[in-house]
């Protein structure tokens, strides 16, 4: 089972345009592409669903963006604007009722912004439409993860529900989003206090890709995402970090294959693993990545952790 774990889809009524802009221009500039009509158009769903489709991947979880108070967005001085971005949690579970087949709804909450009221959504997110993991996104919020006060109530509540979380907790090209609130060591004490909670480090932490390779091999219930990383990062890199991974106990079973659709669609996304890796690893003489650990990776442990298998 082919499973892409970390997607977004963007309406442009929602997410400003300057937002989407702020975030992937950086990546778009240095590979000397235009930026994609995606980004500015908002997301073509059947157009999404179809790539999904021809890619061959089985389920996608589509995530939610909570709401956050208007900030300042743009590279542009002169063409800065004042907006919100976000994505509801309606939304996708719109998106999902019209194609349960392939996609799997994830719900986002915004401690910060929507105070005491996150609690309730995310019971009314999993009774009304089965949300299946909370994101939450520290670093666009302004908080860290390892807050008490704002974020336990929040993983006490996952728990309960039997839900994973999922954190933005890396990188991002956002100027307005402190790089304090992105590193990957902040789950620790998360992790520390709720050990039976499944957490999930999005983008494996990049660029502080080692501390979360060692944040998943000190607690069984962490994992991380290929996300983001797997598409800006230099193969070889990929490759060779892929491979010395187990050495830090974080195995193939923690680790879940993420396009972080519109970042890269998911036939290219796909390829780099079934593909690429494995070309390069020949061509470099090293191991191939086993074929157990990239089944797992690109599927398998999604499906135990979403309870798919
Ligand atoms: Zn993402």
């Amino acid at each position: 089972m082919i499973i892409d774990s970390h997607a977004h889809v963007s309406r442009s009524d929602w997410s400003s345009p300057k937002f989407l802009e702020e975030v992937i221009e950086p990546a778009v500039r240095a590979s000397g592409e235009p930026i994609s009509p995606v980004v500015y158009e908002g997301t073509d769903i059947p157009a999404m669903m179809e790539a999904y489709r021809t890619a061959g991947v089985d389920r996608v979880l589509l995530y939610a963006v909570a709401p956050r108070e208007p900030k300042t967005f743009g590279r542009d001085p002169a063409t800065r604007e004042i907006a919100g971005a976000h994505v509801s949690n309606d939304y996708i579970a719109d998106v999902c009722r019209q194609y349960p087949e392939q996609t799997l709804p994830v719900m986002s909450v915004n401690p910060r912004y929507e105070g005491d009221t996150v609690l309730g959504e995310m019971e009314r997110c999993v009774r009304e439409f089965g949300a299946r993991a909370v994101k939450l996104y520290p670093t666009y919020n302004h908080f860290s993860p390892d807050d008490r006060e704002l974020c336990w109530p929040i993983y006490a509540k996952a728990l309960e529900l039997g839900i994973p979380v999922i954190v933005h907790q890396s990188w991002t090209t956002l100027v307005d989003a402190p790089m304090k609130f992105q590193r990957p060591a902040q789950l620790d004490d998360v992790a520390r206090d709720f050990r039976d909670l499944t957490i999930i480090c999005a983008h494996f932490g990049v660029p502080w890709i080692e501390e979360a390779m060692c944040l998943v091999g000190k607690h069984t219930n962490v994992y991380v995402d290929t996300s983001y990383w797997a598409t800006i990062e230099d193969p070889e890199i990929v490759l060779r970090h892929l491979l010395r991974c187990p050495r830090y106990g974080c195995t193939y079973d923690r680790i879940l294959w993420g396009t972080d659709f519109p970042v890269s669609p998911p036939g290219p996304s796909l390829a780099i693993f079934r593909e690429t890796l494995p070309a390069l690893a020949a061509k470099l003489g090293l191991d191939p990545l086993p074929a157990e650990g990239l089944d797992l990776m690109l599927g398998g442990n999604a499906a135990r952790i979403y309870g798919l298998a």
